[in-house]
């Protein structure tokens, strides 16, 4: 094995370590981890911080720490950290600051009128008739969703100026302290959805929430005739 081939594959097996650990790894760890000793470990891993491969921190003159650079992250990782990062905005706003979840309705409306151009130009094509809205509003959530893996699902009733709208794997996460979340996606259906049928308009009420209990946040989307 050339030495070029022995030294890529050592660089790959020191990145994929350090993947699976977020709180940084000690020369020692990382040598053990690989199987490599300590001193030629720590060759390798000046030679990588160096090209900006990897992080260092010094924690103290004898100890340094090594990190993963961010880029060489999976996405679904990523997105866990932004989805942590948005809930903890939800609950500083709304549970600790405001301490007024319905709020949140109010500001998801307001956010709606600009929102609504993000839908205009991706459903430039489609009539907006509410019953258009019925087909579309699954795929129009999971386009904006703030995580890949959420799945929004319609069901019609017999009434045709309803239908439900459930989505899987909302990021409220079943916590009430998070339930701004689903608030604010009340504010945004009935805005985004108002604006695109105007002059009618639609009451949203979210009818199921994983705060209470169920497996998903469930919304009941109603026609409101004048
Ligand atoms: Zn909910």
């Amino acid at each position: 094995m050339s030495y070029l081939s022995k030294k890529s594959e050592t660089e790959f097996k020191i990145l994929n370590v350090l993947e699976e650990e977020d709180l940084g790894l000690t020369i020692s760890e990382i040598a053990e981890r690989i199987g490599v000793n300590r001193n030629t470990t720590a060759k390798y891993l000046e030679s990588m911080a160096e090209r900006d491969l990897i992080y260092k921190i010094e924690k103290g003159p004898t100890s340094k720490l090594f990190y993963p650079i961010r880029v060489h992250k999976k996405f679904s990782d990523r997105a866990d950290y932004m989805v942590k990062f948005y809930q903890l905005l939800h609950e500083a706003l709304f549970f600790n600051w405001m301490k007024n979840v319905k709020k949140a309705k109010e500001i998801g409306y307001e956010m709606a009128k600009e929102a609504t151009k993000i839908y205009k130009k991706q459903f430039e094509r489609v009539d907006m008739t509410f019953e258009n809205i019925t087909r579309l509003a699954a795929l129009a959530v999971e386009i904006t969703y703030p995580t890949p893996n959420v799945q929004a699902k319609v069901y019609l009733t017999d009434d045709k100026n309803s239908f439900f709208l459930e989505i899987k794997n909302c990021i409220c996460d079943g916590k009430v302290k998070y339930r701004s979340i689903c608030e604010i996606q009340i504010g945004l259906l009935k805005g985004i959805i108002d604006e695109f049928i105007k002059p009618e308009s639609v009451q949203v009420e979210e009818v199921e929430c994983r705060c209470d209990g169920y497996n998903s946040c469930k919304y009941k989307i109603t026609r409101e005739i004048k």
